[in-house]
C-alpha cells in the first residue's frame, strides 16, 4: 500500500484533476514512463481485438508544472508516438487516433497557440506512417483540428456529444435533429469518419445506438432516424411506426426545456400502450426506454415543481427508487440522486439552452 501514495507524490502532475483524486501523472518526470507503459500496455492486451485506439490527452497534456509548461507539444508527441507503438505491436491493423479535443479551449485559457505547432510536429514524427494516424476533434466548434489535420494529410475522425456529460444525463436522449445535421456535416466536409463519445456506455447504450444510426447513414431524415430506432427496439415495424413518434415528442421535451408537469407521465404511458402490444421478447428489450420515461416523468414533474421544496424532496426519493428498479439505471441510483437537482435545473433550460 505504500508504493502507489509514494508514486502519486513523487510523480502526480501539476493539473486541478490531481486534487480532485484522479491519477494523473507528469509525462516530464521520467519515472512516469515505466508505469504509463505498464499501465497502458495491459489495457491494450485486454482489448487488442478493437477496431482503433484513442489517445486522449488529460486536456492540454496531463501537466501544468514548470517543466511541462516549457514545451506544451514535447510530451504529447512522445505519448504519441510510444503509445502508437504499443498499440500496434498489440494489433498491427487497428487505427492509432490522436485526440486533439479541446486543445483550442486551452488556448484560449492559457494564451498560447500549440494546436496547429502539434500536428506539425506529430507530422515529422510519424513521416510517411502519419496517414496511418487519425486526428480526433469536434465537427461542432471553429477552432476545432480536423481541417488543419486534414490539409496535412492526415485521417480525421469527428466526434460528438448527444448528451449533456456535465449533469450527468444518462436517460435516452434521442436527438435525431442535432444528430441527423452533425451526421451530414461530418459527410461533407470528407473526414474520415464520425464517433460518438459515451461516457457510461450502459445507461447511454439507447442515446448510442440512435447516434450509431445516424452516422451510418448521414442521408436520413429525423424521422426516418427515430423509426430505424425504434425498430431497433420494438423489433417490427408496425410497433415502431406507432413509438417513432413518441421518440419525437420526446426529443421536443428534451430540447425545449420546461416540459410542464404532465409530459414526462404522458411519453411513459404512450411507450406502455406500444409495448402492451409486443411479445414477451420484445418487450423485454423495450424495459430500458421504459425506465428511461420514468425517470423523466419524475424529473420533468420535479422541473414544474421547482419552488415547491416538499414536492422535490418527496420526488428525489421516487427518484431514487425508480433508478434502483431499473436493471439499466441501477448503477446510476446513488450519482443520480446526488445529481437530482441538477438534473432537475437541466430539465427546466432544455438542450437547447445548454449542451455539451
Ligand atoms: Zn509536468
Amino acid at each position: 500500500m505504500i508504493a502507489p501514495i509514494a508514486l502519486r507524490s513523487v510523480l502526480h502532475s501539476d493539473i486541478e484533476y490531481v486534487k480532485h483524486g484522479f491519477p494523473c501523472i507528469c509525462p516530464s518526470k521520467e519515472g512516469s514512463w515505466p508505469v504509463m507503459r505498464q499501465v497502458y500496455s495491459h489495457e491494450l492486451e485486454w482489448f487488442k481485438a478493437a477496431d482503433g485506439f484513442q489517445l486522449w490527452f488529460y486536456d492540454p497534456g496531463g501537466c501544468m508544472c514548470e517543466r511541462c509548461r516549457r514545451d506544451l507539444c514535447g510530451p504529447l508527441v512522445r505519448q504519441a508516438e510510444e503509445f502508437s507503438r504499443l498499440a500496434w505491436g498489440k494489433n498491427p491493423c487497428a487505427e492509432f487516433q490522436v485526440s486533439m479535443w479541446p486543445i483550442w479551449e486551452w488556448e484560449a485559457r492559457l494564451g498560447r497557440r500549440y494546436g496547429v505547432e502539434l500536428l506539425d510536429r506529430l507530422r515529422s514524427c510519424f513521416a510517411e506512417n502519419h496517414r496511418q494516424i487519425a486526428i480526433v476533434d469536434s465537427a461542432e466548434v471553429p477552432g476545432s483540428f480536423l481541417d488543419a489535420a486534414k490539409g496535412r494529410g492526415f485521417r480525421t475522425q469527428a466526434f460528438l456529444f448527444s448528451a449533456d456529460v456535465e449533469t450527468p444525463f444518462v436517460f435516452l436522449n434521442p436527438q435525431f435533429g442535432y444528430l441527423r445535421e452533425t451526421a451530414a456535416r461530418i459527410a461533407a466536409k470528407g473526414y474520415d469518419g464520425g464517433l460518438l463519445h459515451s461516457l457510461s456506455p450502459g445507461s447511454k447504450m439507447l442515446s448510442t445506438l440512435a447516434g450509431a444510426l445516424a452516422l451510418w447513414n448521414p442521408r436520413s431524415s429525423e424521422d426516418e432516424l427515430a423509426q430505424a430506432t425504434a425498430v431497433r427496439f420494438t423489433g417490427e415495424e408496425t410497433a415502431a411506426r406507432q413509438l417513432a413518434p413518441v421518440l419525437r415528442k420526446w426529443e421536443k421535451l428534451l430540447l425545449d426545456g420546461n416540459p410542464g408537469a404532465e409530459a414526462g407521465g404522458h411519453l411513459r404511458r404512450e411507450v406502455e400502450k406500444v409495448m402492451s402490444r409486443l411479445p414477451e421478447e420484445s418487450r423485454r428489450r423495450m424495459e430500458p426506454i421504459l425506465d428511461s420515461a420514468r425517470a423523466i416523468e419524475v424529473l420533468a414533474a420535479a422541473a414544474a415543481a421547482k419552488h415547491d421544496s416538499a414536492r422535490q424532496r418527496e420526488l428525489a426519493v421516487r427518484f431514487r427508487v425508480v433508478l434502483e428498479a431499473s436493471p439499466t439505471f441501477r448503477a446510476f441510483a446513488a450519482q443520480g440522486a446526488a445529481e437530482f437537482p441538477h438534473l432537475v435545473e437541466w430539465m427546466t433550460i432544455g438542450w437547447k439552452g445548454r449542451h455539451f
